[in-house]
């Protein structure tokens, strides 16, 4: 078997002179094999510099486009295609945006791999640890900290233990940062499973310092980003003396920053993103680290279904992956790009025994929203 071609689609909700906030853009990748097998992935980031990352014309040895060093090669061979891909891009990718590109094609590879041996993605992995994930929601809070009450209830109300919120203006004002928690802290009551994300803009440590200090009476189970993720010595502070679990990682890609990021940052969650850090088989590799850590691994997840499909097989294959996000975003191309996307179900989102990752794209969505 060998690819043939790779397809890049760049999808876009807003016209392109308008800002686009999360989950409003996304890039797919389609791997096309000489066999009837067609591979999906995607990655959450640029759409329009991983579209260029994979297609560019190759330049030199480590200036090479991903598409051209993958033609001919046998997609099931993931490992040195991985290891390819990085070795020939390593000037220009290697972090960031290269390994964004090579985890959308790391994803469509296993999709197509177990279309080829039959079994599910999970199985190839290693073998199911269970049949349902608990699933956590993320939502976007509203600006007026009373407002996020009744969102908060509707989501208590569908059936979800555990919530986190983050963006908007959370992290623009330290006051209103702590009425919003509070708001909903007093809707879900003190036993309620609830976590924070502040995306890095409480900017400084003792900045966060602070925050951390005013929101201990909310009893937060995590708050995530405190600073950017850069800062370890800052995030290693805060683990010293907070007593709420310290989160973060989504922004970082590949085992070499998640090393440095467990060893400096010393943080009790890592949230790699399965779409960013290198795909499903680096994801491997960074939860093995993070186990020799003592360090939980909860991914990132705030995409297309095609993020949450491929990071459904990857926790169900995973000893302690028993926590995914499911993003409560309203964008079109979280709610029906995917036909098919794993649903949650009254807590937990069901592991599907499907083979690859088991989706079908609505391809009047694409058609829709296409911009290349
Ligand atoms: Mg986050």
């Amino acid at each position: 078997m060998k690819i043939t071609d790779i397809e890049v689609i760049t999808l876009r909700v807003p016209p392109l002179h308008q800002e686009s906030v999360w989950g409003e853009d996304a890039v797919i990748v389609k791997v096309i094999t000489d066999h009837s097998f067609v591979g999906i992935g995607e990655s959450d980031s640029a759409p329009s510099v991983i579209k260029s990352i994979i297609e560019a014309p190759s330049s030199n040895l480590y200036c090479h486009g991903l598409k051209s060093l993958l033609i001919g090669e046998n997609p099931l061979e993931i490992q040195r295609l991985w290891d390819k891909m990085y070795w020939s891009s390593n000037y220009v990718g290697r972090r960031g945006a290269g390994i964004h590109a090579m985890s959308a094609i790391d994803i469509a590879l296993w999709d197509i791999a177990s279309q080829y041996y039959e079994v599910p993605i999970h199985t190839l992995l290693g073998g199911k640890y269970r049949d349902k994930i608990r699933a956590y929601g993320t939502f976007i809070p509203a600006d007026k900290p009373e407002d996020n009450k009744v969102i908060a209830r509707n989501l208590k109300n569908k059936g979800f233990t555990s919530l986190k919120f983050g963006g908007g203006i959370l992290g623009d004002d330290n006051q209103t940062d702590v009425d919003i928690v509070k708001a909903i802290r007093e809707e879900l009551g003190d036993d309620f499973e609830l976590q924070i994300d502040l995306a890095s803009k409480w900017h400084t440590y003792s900045r966060a310092k602070e925050m951390f200090k005013r929101l201990s009476p909310f009893r937060l189970n995590w708050i995530e980003e405190p600073v950017l993720a850069d800062d370890m010595e800052s995030y290693q502070k805060l683990a010293h003396i907070s007593e709420t679990k310290l989160a973060g990682g989504e922004s970082l890609t590949t085992r070499y920053e998640f090393r440095d990021f467990l060893t400096s940052a010393q943080p009790d969650l890592v949230q790699p993103d399965i779409t960013r850090c290198g795909g499903i088989s680096e994801m491997r590799k960074i939860n093995d680290l993070a186990a020799l850590h003592g360090t939980k691994l909860v991914p990132h997840g705030f995409s297309t279904g095609i993020l949450l499909a491929a990071t459904v097989q990857f926790l169900a294959a995973t000893k302690d992956g028993d926590l995914i996000e499911y993003s409560q975003s309203t964008s079109p191309l979280f709610t029906s790009l995917v036909k098919n996307a794993p649903q949650f179900d009254n807590g937990y989102v069901t592991v599907p025994d499907c083979i690859g990752l088991g989706i079908e794209l609505d391809e009047e969505v694409i058609q829709k929203y296409r911009i290349d």
